[in-house]
């Protein structure tokens, strides 16, 4: 019990640098560790969505890095300002914690601000008109509408939004869901009978933000439910934003009256980056990491990754591992090494998601359509499940990115897959088994990572 050692802040932030590159971030810095209590060390972070963030996604590598600074087994508990004063043994204000479960399914990625999005020529359409939607919710354009190809940062764009919105307008009450999200509620409300408050969650908001709504497509009764919540929020004034990836009319079997709907406001589109605005954006994505890239280095990452931003960050993540393995500086030599066309692979061999996904649907079985699909029997779900277990373990992706590629689930469905695999791994044998033999399968099949979609 008591307050930690001056130097634990130092040592943990030192262990997730070297331990857990990819997640490392320079705001980690304002994490400020408080004390232990029962064998839980509390950590301060003042900021909400980060805290938010870091409570579903930060836990396990605070956990080990708690652990190796200190040398004992200590749990990680993240805490707000709001629940300073409260008796770290209780847990607090119970309707402190309430409000925060409840808005649990919205966690926002602090990477997606808009301080950190790059304009080019690109996106300055679709980002200025994100910005004038934050200045003026549901007065500038309502609905905006943003499509573009995949990894162009629509989902950054939006989740910026949300983000800028609940900074600059307090009491706003934001809501930022996938549509595959909004889907899944609605069906669970459907079942359950609970269709007032599914309606009460989408309906009372000031701003409703929904990612990839091109995935009602040929969803009749969802459409016909987002129809009414898109017309309660526009008719009131409230702001509605929506990414896809085509415009409205080009989204197949969507209903004529949604399409005419999000061709109301404003329709912006995203293209690919040229090469000035991919550097800078290898530049941003470094110093997010705390790593000052050389200018060469830089510039040879953007002309080298030109297929969507995601691949940019990857490309950085190697260079950083193999920086941290050999011991050696970043140089544009070290980057040739990292991501040139003969790059070895750093810690041992790292499947493409194409060929994790080849293998399980191999493996079970099972059709890639469905393996991709909304359905969610059991020969299908446990697939997929164990699909997304694979690629959490075995490529560099973030959570979010996991369930793109997955047939666009949002992140929480990942993480309560990637749970759900580790429980059932350890009750069942059968399965365990499955699991070993695909991780062995991918392994042995040396082929440089994920530049495929
Ligand atoms: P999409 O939703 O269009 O598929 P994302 O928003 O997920 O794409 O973006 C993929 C990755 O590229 C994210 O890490 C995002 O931060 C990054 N990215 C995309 N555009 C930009 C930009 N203009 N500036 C900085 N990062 C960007
Ligand atoms: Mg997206």
């Amino acid at each position: 019990m008591g307050r930690p050692d001056p130097n634990l802040k130092e040592s943990i932030l030192s262990y997730l640098k070297a331990n857990h590159t990819s997640i490392w971030r320079h705001w980690f810095d304002d994490i400020e560790p408080l004390e232990v209590t029962n064998g839980t060390l509390r950590l301060l972070v003042t900021e909400p969505v980060r805290l938010r963030y870091l409570r579903r996604c930060g836990l396990d590598p605070f956990r080990s890095a708690a652990q190796a600074a200190t040398g004992r087994l200590l749990a990680v508990r993240f805490v707000g300002e709001g629940e300073l004063g409260e008796d770290p043994v209780k847990g607090g204000d119970p309707r402190q914690r309430d409000r925060f479960q409840a808005d649990d399914d919205m966690i926002l990625s602090p990477d997606y601000s808009f301080d950190n999005f790059i304009v080019g020529p690109n996106n300055r359409l679709a980002h200025a008109a994100a910005f004038a939607v934050t200045e003026k919710p549901g007065k500038a354009y309502n609905p905006l509408f943003i499509h573009g190809g995949v990894g162009l940062g629509k989902t950054h764009l939006l989740q910026g939004i949300c983000q800028a919105t609940m900074h600059h307008n307090g009491g706003m009450r934001v809501y930022f869901v996938s549509c595959s999200g909004f889907m899944e509620q609605f069906h669970d409300a459907v079942r359950a009978g609970e269709m007032t408050s599914f309606r009460h969650r989408f309906r009372d908001v000031d701003l409703l933000v929904v990612d990839d709504i091109h995935d009602l497509s040929q969803h009749d009764r969802a459409q016909e439910e987002f129809f009414h919540t898109f017309n309660t929020l526009h008719q009131s004034g409230r702001q509605v934003v929506l990414s896809s990836d085509a415009p409205p009319s080009e989204i197949t079997d969507l209903k004529e009256r949604l399409t005419s709907r999000f061709n109301c406001g404003l329709v912006a589109r995203i293209d690919k980056p040229c090469f000035e605005t991919r550097v800078e954006i290898v530049r941003s994505k470094a110093s997010l990491r705390g790593l000052e890239l050389p200018d060469d280095v830089a510039s040879y990452i953007g002309a080298k990754v030109d297929t969507n931003i995601r691949e940019l960050e990857g490309a950085i993540t190697q260079l950083q591992n193999l920086a941290a393995v050999s011991g050696s500086d970043i140089s544009l030599e070290l980057a040739k090494k990292a991501i040139g066309d003969h790059a070895p692979m750093v810690g041992g061999h790292h499947p493409t998601i194409q060929q994790i996904i080849d293998a399980v649907t191999r493996y079970y079985d099972v059709k890639l359509s469905d393996l991709l699909s909304k359905r969610r029997n059991k020969s299908i779900a446990l697939p997929r499940q164990v699909g997304m277990w694979l690629a959490r373990k075995h490529t560099r992706y973030s959570l979010e990115e996991i369930g793109g590629f997955f047939g666009g689930r949002d992140l929480t469905t990942v993480m309560h897959a990637i749970k759900a695999i580790n429980r059932k791994r350890e009750g069942d044998a059968l399965l365990d088994g499955d699991v070993s033999r695909l991780e062995n399968e991918l392994v042995d099949h040396h082929v440089a990572p994920g530049m495929g979609e």
